[in-house]
């Protein structure tokens, strides 16, 4: 694997998608430092790695629009460091959003699943990763504002998984909460409790 990405390295010399020096794309200089930031207003604890702006921003948007994998491992190692902080004592599983098919079928990965199961990897916790099933459909939340983005995503997760009683919960992006809403309350329909959650980024809005 080192062989060949340094091969494709040589033959489409990457940019860094923060400042755009080569040959990487994510330079030494530009990895992103990752915080604690607590969120308030869940019945659980509620932790982001960054707020989504900068160079993270930049980063984040290369991995999930323009599907520059290679960033998933920066990512994932931010992740880790909110995860190791965690107690994993007596979590059955970390429980990431359902996949917005449309994004899916672009993508080709789940960007939250991935990264979570990365970092748990990183940390060493053996843990499955759980993506909540689609109960209804649900629009793609960019462009939607506070109110629209809790009525669009409301009722529209499931865990169909059995056999869990404690989850923590796993996003990428935080905007208003209304996907970690949806998940928390998918989750606890289903008997399942929620001891905490990590996103990676929090995004300072005024919607
Ligand atoms: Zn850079």
């Amino acid at each position: 694997m080192w062989m060949l990405s340094s091969l494709i390295d040589f033959v489409f010399p990457a940019r860094c998608i923060v400042c755009n020096s080569g040959p990487r794309q994510l330079c030494e200089n530009c990895l992103p430092q990752s915080k604690t930031i607590p969120i308030a207003g869940f019945r659980f604890p509620v932790t982001a790695g960054f707020e989504l702006e900068g160079g993270v921003e930049k980063i984040i948007a290369g991995y999930k629009d323009q599907q520059l994998t290679s960033l998933e491992r920066p990512l994932a190692q931010a992740a880790a460091l909110l995860l190791a902080a965690q107690d994993f004592s007596s979590i059955d599983a970390i429980v990431t959003p359902a996949r917005n098919s449309k994004n899916y079928r672009k993508r080709g990965f789940d960007p939250a699943r991935n990264v979570a199961k990365k970092a748990l990897k990183l940390v060493g916790v053996r843990v499955p990763v759980i993506s909540l099933g689609n109960a209804k459909t649900r629009l793609d939340q960019r462009g939607l504002g506070k109110r629209q983005r809790l009525q669009n995503v409301m009722g529209t997760m499931s865990l169909r998984r059995s056999g869990l009683l404690r989850v923590a919960l796993f996003d990428d992006v935080m905007t208003t909460g209304a996907t970690v809403f949806e998940m928390a309350r998918a989750c606890e329909k289903a008997g399942v409790e929620v001891a905490f959650c990590c996103v990676l980024a929090q995004r300072k809005s005024n919607i």
